[in-house]
């Protein structure tokens, strides 16, 4: 599960926080600004204090995360390859003035295309609309040398100007045939939902009490009227890429740093080779069971949030280190976490009588590829099985040189200044943001997912198209619950016992107002960790509203949130979260699909038109993602790597256009 991905509201609102200790005046963090999106870069602290072979390894292991880009490219839709081939192509041929608008227009596009791995934004999932016409495009390709997309050049500038041609990657439309009416290339054309579940049906065991990852590694096709899988291996869909990924893999295991983490690279290996389910089990479980390196890595199919059902992996890459200092934060509340548990105000018949194997730490990225770039998570926890989180545990990171990035470069942005509601709050929230937000995810991804039981017998998938958003909103009021308790204090984490309300504040006005930014006027809420937001903040609104705990103020024509009773907004937070417990335990999908349609999914339109206009005057871009440094190894006469250099200097289109270039195992 990853967390916060585009945590732009929360960096925006923890602008001052970032202790100035941490600035460092001569680092640009800004790289590109377009459309509704921030490009940033991000520091590599400590890099230099990694030893030699740990550097190899990161080295090798980057590119291993690197050679995986165009799997996630054809899997958001089956013509962005040759999309992307096309526009850079284009690109990198115009000869005319820079300033046409024609011109302005496609390059923006170019960006937003290569910012969304594919031609939907990464999201919404909303095809994007270009703002230069067909003939202009058209005259472009006819100067430009040919490639693979010319054959089908028409249909191309069909997908691309058509705005009914597969207008959505993913959708999550309650009552739609999901597979159906989803444009991205998991599910091959012609296959219905009817069909899949059909499919998953046949093969599931119900009583099966540790069953593999269904369908995690393959894309599912027609053939002869059959519903077929196809499995991401050596060999078989992404082959070539997937060779080059263990190839590098293989040099990297000579550089692991201890027995357990070469054979978690071996596993690994196996996976890519067979896509067995069951070695991907066993993979997993190393994975999860290996914590004795400083450097460690994910790069596997492994999210399911771009899946409408939730079973089939996207493909992505993070390597990075342990930030020593930051990780004692994490041990300290791994240490306690049977103690958050059994004090957890669930039903006890839904506690987990052991909480084991929570192992959290602070990571520092050193390369982000495929689903976690250029958007990124702030916070990871894997695996995603849930017979193995119980059985064997799981890794809970949170990224903080991404956090800190986002942090430092939202100063002086001005949001506060617009949206919180007085001075005071806006001082809290400037003093505790920064470190609130880090122990938020902190206790979301090392307790919160970790936390309660299933029923014997309910299944993992019991809330279908809405576990996403219940299991989300159950990590986070969790963190909420919790944030707010003098054990916080007690265990040395916060030093204010009104720290907490910097976080309920911000929580509060993002889920009910900010948050709505991201979304386009007239339209819902769908993505499930924005639905979450939305749904805990809505429904605290709504169940402390004779008591006004929450209160919409309006002030000279602009709407305010103001929080008169934190502890009482802690008594609710308690409250939601053993009621979403319970439907979590319970299976309970009719209680879910209720909650989320009263509470996560529509938007008052005057409110939103108002968040808008007023976000739009502070012009900052609702999204961020991130640029990569770049590693170049320095060799010796016999070839060995002697050190490995990193330099920040690559702006967001070299970037795309170096990785095409070097990078593109699956273009023709
Ligand atoms: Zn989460």
């Amino acid at each position: 599960m990853n967390l916060f991905k585009t945590a732009v509201i929360s960096a925006a609102l923890c602008a001052a926080a970032a202790p100035s200790a941490m600035a460092q005046s001569d680092f640009n963090y800004h790289v590109d600004r377009f459309a509704d999106i921030e490009v940033l870069r991000y520091k590599v602290p400590d890099f230099n204090s990694l030893t030699l072979n740990q550097k190899r390894l990161v080295y090798y292991l980057s590119e291993a995360a690197l050679w995986g880009r165009d799997i996630l490219w054809d899997q958001h839709y089956k013509h962005n390859l040759v999309l992307r081939q096309m526009l850079e192509t284009v690109y990198q041929y115009y000869d005319g003035s820079l300033s046409d608008t024609q011109w302005l227009a496609f390059e923006k596009y170019v960006k937003q295309v290569e910012f969304a791995n594919g031609i939907h934004h990464h999201y919404s999932t909303d095809k994007f609309i270009p703002e230069f016409s067909s003939e202009w495009l058209a005259a472009q390709l006819a100067a430009a040398p040919q490639g693979p997309w010319t054959a089908i050049q028409d249909e191309l500038l069909t997908v691309i100007f058509d705005p009914t041609v597969d207008a959505k990657g993913v959708n999550q439309t309650e009552g739609d045939d999901l597979i159906a009416t989803s444009a991205n290339n998991l599910y091959a054309d012609g296959l219905t939902q009817e069909q899949v579940e059909a499919y998953w049906a046949g093969i599931k065991d119900p009583n099966d009490a540790s069953p593999v990852m269904y369908g995690y590694y393959s894309r599912m096709a027609l053939q002869d009227g059959k519903v077929v899988e196809q499995p991401y291996r050596l060999g078989g869909l992404y082959s070539e890429a997937i060779r080059h990924i263990i190839d590098n893999l293989t040099l990297a295991q000579a550089y692991a740093e201890s027995d357990a983490q070469r054979l978690v690279i071996a596993r690994l290996i196996d996976v890519y080779t067979t896509a067995d389910l069951r070695i991907s089990d066993d993979y997993w479980i190393k994975w999860t069971e290996q914590t004795d390196s400083r450097v460690d890595f994910i790069n596997s199919f492994i999210e399911t949030y771009g899946d409408p059902l939730g079973m089939i992996g996207n493909w992505e890459s993070i390597v990075n280190y342990k930030d020593i200092e930051a990780s004692h934060r994490t041990e300290v509340l791994s240490d306690s976490a049977q103690w958050f548990e059994d004090h957890s105000p669930v039903d006890p018949k839904f506690r987990k009588p052991h909480v084991r194997g929570v192992s959290a730490k602070v990571i520092n990225a050193a390369i982000l590829a495929g689903d976690s770039y250029p958007s990124s998570p702030i916070g990871i926890n894997l695996p995603n099985s849930l017979w193995i989180r119980a059985a064997h545990g799981s890794k809970s990171v949170t990224i903080a040189n991404l956090t800190l990035a986002y942090a430092e470069a939202a100063v002086g942005n001005g949001f506060n200044q617009e949206f919180v509601i007085d001075q005071a709050t806006s001082d809290l929230m400037d003093k505790y943001l920064y470190i609130t937000d880090n122990l938020h995810t902190d206790l979301h991804e090392c307790l919160g997912h970790g936390s309660g039981i299933l029923l014997p017998g309910v299944d993992d998938n019991a809330l279908k198209a809405h576990g996403s958003t219940i299991e989300e909103a159950r990590a986070d009021l969790f963190a909420l619950y919790y944030l707010a308790d003098p054990m916080m204090l007690q265990l040395g984490l916060l030093d204010n016992p009104d720290a907490y309300k910097a976080e309920y504040y911000k929580y509060i006005l993002n889920g009910l107002m900010t948050q709505l930014v991201r979304i386009e006027p007239g339209k819902n809420v769908e993505e499930s960790h924005m639905r979450n937001r939305q749904l805990i903040a809505a429904w605290c609104y709504e169940h402390g509203k004779k008591d006004k705990v929450i209160e919409l103020v309006r002030r000279s024509g602009k709407t305010y949130i103001r929080i008169n009773d934190y502890e009482a907004l802690r008594g609710l937070f308690g409250q939601l979260l053993a009621e979403i417990q319970r439907i979590r335990s319970t299976g309970d999908y009719q209680a879910a699909a209720n909650m989320v349609e009263t509470y996560a999914v529509r938007v008052d339109q005057k409110l939103h038109k108002e968040v808008l206009r007023r976000y739009a005057s502070l012009n900052i871009a609702p999204y961020k993602g991130f640029v990569n440094p770049v590693y170049t190894p320095v060799y010796d006469a016999q070839g060995n790597i002697t050190d490995v250099t990193i330099s920040f200097t690559e702006d967001f289109l070299q970037q795309q256009f170096r990785y095409s270039r070097d990078y593109s195992p699956l273009t023709k």
